[in-house]
């Protein structure tokens, strides 16, 4: 990629969860806003996404918070980011947040985030986009998830090697150079809602 200019993060709005979650959350949103990279993400103040967008903030960094209306309130929409977006929809909220990123990544998470996750792949692999996508697999949150996906391509119903559409990677510290030095899109910009 010539340049990461923003990072789109999915992950949990749970607060009861491990403590070392949050502060990998805290220091992805850290090392973004030190290297000059904007978060995109669901716009909540709760759980991995507040993590998240605070460390970026203590950096000086820029984050993009995007959040459906009817969220506003049980997500505590976090008004002092950067850009507060309030859209009608869940679907306009995740059409906007893969528009407005260059790189997606997903942190441990919930129902939400699975589906998150697993519509910018879908997406990718129905080639409407092209943009690197990164499983944060801390302390091995993804591998029941890997397993399923292992199982879908022995049952043929996935086909494999699936590398080219995500890639997994362990620690926080990975994600921005990962992301960075994966091919440039082929399909710049083109991300169309299902
Ligand atoms: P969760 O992983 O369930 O904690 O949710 C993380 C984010 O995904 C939050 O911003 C939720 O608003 C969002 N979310 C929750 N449920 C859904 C859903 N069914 N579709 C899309 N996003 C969701």
């Amino acid at each position: 990629m010539t340049k990461l200019t923003a990072l789109c993060v999915y992950c949990g709005s749970s607060g009861r969860v491990r403590e070392s979650h949050l502060e990998a959350a805290r220091k992805l949103g850290r090392l973004a806003g030190e290297s000059g990279v904007d978060i995109v993400f669901g716009g909540g103040r709760v759980g991995l996404m507040g993590a998240v967008a605070e460390g970026a903030l203590a950096a000086g960094g820029r984050v993009v918070a995007i959040i459906p209306h009817h969220l506003e309130a049980l997500e505590v929409g976090l008004r002092n980011a950067s850009e507060y977006l309030v859209v009608d929809s869940m679907h306009s909220r995740k059409q906007l947040m893969a528009e407005r990123a260059d790189a997606f990544c997903a942190l441990p998470g919930g129902l939400g985030t699975l589906d998150e996750t697993f519509e910018i792949i879908t997406w990718r692999q129905l080639k409407l986009h092209d943009k690197p996508i990164l499983l944060v697999n801390l302390d091995g949150y993804w591998d029941p998830l890997l397993r399923l996906i292992d199982h879908q391509i022995e049952e043929g119903y996935l086909r494999g090697p699936t590398d080219g559409l995500f890639q997994v990677v362990d620690s926080v510290e990975a994600v921005l150079d990962t992301a960075a030095k994966a091919p440039s899109p082929a399909i710049p910009d083109k991300i169309e809602q299902m």
